[in-house]
């Protein structure tokens, strides 16, 4: 081995940290963790890994488990399609697999949701096979010591990091040092202030010899942020309120909902909800009252969100028509802990749960 190598195995040996799937490395484990971590920051993931593993132990539980459950265990993790697709690839890996995982780059990447990094982390940190990783810490760091002078997501760019990241990987040693590589990124290279006093490959290092380490990596243009405003309401009758699921496809698919929408131009939030309502469900909605406005974020949107309860004139029954949801109930407050609803609704529920008295009683 290199010494550049030796120095990055034993940095990782003193400061890698203790994370549940590093215990046994179990290639199950492994798997689930490399699919939360993607867009999720690592003290989160840990929380859901562990609750995750106390449900669902092995592959044989998600297989026959419910998706409303898996998706209720997944909330708040967003990018529920990630959850989905662990659902569907364990389904496969029971059918033809016997419920293991495959040592197999080729097998692993067949899999719903498993693309070439996740096969390429299985392979290295489970199986300890020596496929090269990269992940945006490695890009980074990759970006520093080579002094890369084009966006690191240019198609050039990111050959040219997976063939060295291919070339500086240790022979037999691939679970080690891809870690050790991931984890130099979050906790040493970082993107702001990179801690190059203590790094452990700082004298190799072309961005750090010349100055350059706030100006590397470049990055692509950031994605403009488009700013949204919803209203959504609480239908509320006799001690019960209504939600909805939505469709199967789409934004948020099966989970729980609020009916809602988005604010058209010249719309107060009232005016959207009350229209909203007639849209989706063909209730006609009344006596709104403000609850509270809630801020979320998902994908390139920020939304605010105007939450209201309303009810329907006259004590009306009449149930709903759904227009763009699969199913709805009436349920009591207390039960919407059972359900899976999107970011901006839970922040919502969690409002409520805080404040049940605003309900109403009867
Ligand atoms: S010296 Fe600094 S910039 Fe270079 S790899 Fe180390 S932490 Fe990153």
């Amino acid at each position: 081995m290199t010494d550049l190598q030796n120095r990055i195995l034993a940095w990782f040996q003193k400061n890698g940290r203790d994370l549940p799937w590093r215990k046994t490395y179990d290639p199950y484990q492994v798997w689930i963790s490399e699919i939360m971590l993607q867009q999720t920051q690592m003290d989160r993931a840990v929380d859901y890994f562990n609750s995750w593993m106390r449900r669902f132990s092995d592959i044989e539980s998600i297989a026959v488990a419910s998706e409303e459950e898996v998706l209720k265990l997944w909330e708040g993790l967003g990018y529920y399609a990630r959850a989905r697709n662990i659902m569907k690839s364990a389904r496969v890996l029971q059918d033809k697999f016997n419920g293991l995982l495959p040592a197999d780059y080729d097998l692993l990447l067949s899999l719903p949701g498993i693309g070439k990094y996740t096969a390429a982390a299985i392979m290295s940190i489970a199986f300890n096979s020596d496929y090269p990783l990269v992940d945006a810490n490695i890009e980074r760091i990759f970006a520093r010591l080579f002094n890369l002078k084009k966006p690191v997501k240019e198609k050039e760019t990111q050959a040219f990091i997976w063939q060295k990241a291919g070339e500086l990987l240790p022979h037999g040693k691939a679970r080690l040092f891809n870690q050790a590589m991931m984890e130099l990124g979050a906790l040493v290279c970082i993107a702001k202030n990179p801690r190059c006093k203590i790094c452990p490959i700082s004298k190799n290092c072309r961005a750090f010899s010349l100055g350059l380490t706030g100006e590397r990596p470049i990055l692509q243009e950031p994605v403009k942020t488009i700013f949204i405003e919803m209203a959504t309401g609480i239908l509320q009758r006799q001690g019960r309120i209504l939600i909805q699921k939505r469709k199967a496809n789409g934004v948020w698919a099966n989970l729980w909902e609020f009916p809602g929408g988005r604010l058209e131009p010249g719309e107060t939030p009232e005016m959207a909800l009350v229209r909203e309502y007639l849209e989706e469900t063909q209730l006609a909605v009344s006596d709104l009252i403000k609850i509270t406005t809630v801020q979320h974020s998902y994908t390139i949107y920020r939304v605010t969100l105007h939450c209201y309860f309303c009810s329907l004139p006259n004590n009306g029954r009449q149930e709903p028509v759904l227009h763009t949801a699969q199913e709805y109930r009436w349920i009591k407050p207390a039960e919407l802990s059972k359900y899976a609803f999107p970011a901006g609704h839970r922040k919502l529920i969690r409002h409520l749960q805080n404040n049940m008295n605003l309900f109403q009683e009867t």
